[in-house]
């Protein structure tokens, strides 16, 4: 599953907020070694040469991994060997997983979704003067897989997506599309300051007070549709998973998303927009497009 862990919190004071207008991004040399060579002396002293090194068994890896590099500044490495404490999930054991060989197709996926994630922030602000406050670019992928469970999928910290190739939700391009969508929303809602406790929380603890984990009563409520198979309810609103607010809002990133992506596709919703449901819904995306993407909404007014 999608898991924000604590250490978010600590993580609170990240680089500053890329806007496209602002400088580029860039993950510094530092954070590229530990990723690609946390074990071995190197005498790399760029990013591609790094690369070039970590993938040397797998040529095809290699040129993904480099591409994805050259056209968005994401570096795809591992993360540390972690016994971690995934709340409702219990203690998984993640081990460091470069995405080559049998995990190469994560590789291909991953390269997909940030590629078209681009595409997607390219055409939403096509021949506008609106911006996003969001950063998407330059981000320090790490890749580890867990051992005998099959959660968390991802979790995020400061411009780092930890990405798990045992994940259950990353078993296909879509589902780590959405994946990485709802973590790349972690990011940057620690970037703003932890904006989602901020501004969300009321209304999010009014909807589990009221509701608790039942189903029906939360539908309305639902930004997305990702479920717990343990619990049987929304991830959105699954308990003891950290601040819930921090997944509910991430949810609700990745609806802003499919929505957007939707009407420029289409130029309209096949189901009801998220906001035209009850009000405290239309107060979520509100708060979230005017804060993060620029008051950027192509979804007809209700
Ligand atoms: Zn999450």
């Amino acid at each position: 599953m999608r898991w924000l862990g604590l250490l978010v919190i600590a993580m609170l004071c990240g680089p500053a907020v890329a806007d496209p207008a602002a400088a580029t991004p860039v993950v510094a040399i530092d954070a590229a070694l530990a990723l690609l060579s946390p074990e071995t002396k190197t005498t790399c002293t760029d990013v591609e040469c790094l690369i070039d090194a970590a993938y040397a068994a797998d040529p095809k890896a290699k040129q993904l991994a480099l591409a994805l590099f050259r056209a968005t500044g994401n570096v795809a490495g591992v993360g540390p060997p972690e016994l971690m404490d995934g709340g409702y999930r219990g203690k998984i054991k993640l081990v460091p997983e470069l995405p080559m060989g049998a995990h190469r197709k994560h590789l291909v996926w991953v390269s997909e979704a940030m590629t078209e994630i681009d595409t997607w922030f390219t055409d939403l602000y096509a021949k506008q003067t609106l911006t996003p406050s969001y950063r998407w670019r330059a981000l320090e992928l790490r890749f580890v897989r867990s051992v005998g469970k099959r959660t968390p999928s991802a979790y995020a910290f400061g411009w780092t997506i930890e990405y798990n190739v045992a994940g259950s939700l990353l078993t296909s391009a879509t589902g780590v599309r959405e994946t990485l969508f709802h973590e790349l929303f972690h990011n940057n809602d620690f970037a703003h300051g932890d904006w989602s406790a901020a501004t969300l929380q009321t209304d999010f603890d009014a909807i589990v007070a009221r509701c608790g984990t039942k189903v029906r009563c939360l539908t309305p409520f639902a930004p997305n549709s990702t479920m717990v198979r343990a619990t049987g309810t929304y991830y959105a609103f699954q308990p003891n998973n950290g601040n819930g607010v921090h997944e509910y809002a991430a949810e609700l990133a990745v609806r802003y998303y499919k929505e957007q992506a939707e009407m420029l596709r289409a130029k309209r919703l096949a189901r009801p927009a998220f906001k035209c449901g009850p009000p405290e819904n239309a107060r979520a995306w509100k708060a979230l497009v005017d804060e993060f993407f620029g008051g950027r909404d192509l979804v007809p007014t209700c």
